[in-house]
């Protein structure tokens, strides 16, 4: 198996020469709701490299290697800019992802209701009902379970994995992949898994979903 939940926290701590970097791009073209994010290629290209030594070259939610494609955006606004185009290049609101849990986020809010309208961007990690990425333990929030099942270990953990869908059996079956173990062996690890009685119902349906999905042949 191989021990990927010791391979990068998830604190991260921007470095100064990046916000220097940014506060300049920012001054030669001011950030606006009209403004198009890849205007700043420069800059993104910067940040890219940084976050992706940071993570250790890991998606900040699922946590599995990203394959940068050159064209996806693998650069995620954690508070998506949608919502506040003023924090696009907040270092402490970016974080790389994979296009599955980037797509399956998409704009969905990262903050409590109450947070939302607010102007000045939120450090206290109590105002996000998702894990941020920067701030939060991953493991405090989310854990790995039998090697390959994702587990909530807090109502953020929870709330991560929903907006992220990272109970999507082709995150199981990747992982296991890895260890060479083929999706027979998912499988037999998964109903395993579900004689275990104390499992909560929303694990427990999201186990059968993955033994059916398999069984069936069905794209993962
Ligand atoms: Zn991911």
């Amino acid at each position: 198996m191989l021990d990927r939940d010791n391979r990068y926290t998830g604190i991260i701590r921007p470095a100064t020469s990046l916000k220097l970097l940014i506060h300049k791009e920012v001054k030669k073209k001011p950030l606006s709701s009209s403004v198009d994010w890849s205007n700043y290629a420069t800059v993104k290209a910067e940040l890219r490299k940084f976050y992706s030594t940071e993570q250790k070259g890991m998606c900040a939610y699922c946590r599995m290697d990203i394959e940068y494609d050159g064209k996806h955006d693998d650069l995620e606004h954690i508070i998506h800019k949608d919502h506040q185009y003023l924090w696009m290049l907040e270092p402490r609101n970016l974080v790389l992802s994979c296009k599955t849990c980037n797509t399956s986020k998409h704009t969905k809010y990262s903050l409590k209701a109450g947070y939302r309208l607010i102007t000045a961007f939120p450090y206290d990690t109590n105002h996000y009902r998702i894990l941020h990425p920067q701030l939060d333990p991953y493991e405090n929030n989310i854990r790995t379970i039998d090697n390959y099942f994702v587990q909530a270990v807090s109502p953020k953990g929870f709330m991560t994995i929903l907006i992220c869908d990272l109970w999507r059996p082709h995150l199981a079956i990747k992982k296991a992949k890895l260890d060479k173990i083929d999706n027979h062996g998912v499988v037999k690890r998964a109903v395993h898994r579900m004689n275990d009685l104390s499992l909560p119902k929303w694990e427990r349906k999201n186990l059968r979903k993955l033994i059916k999905d398999v069984i069936a042949k069905r794209p993962l």
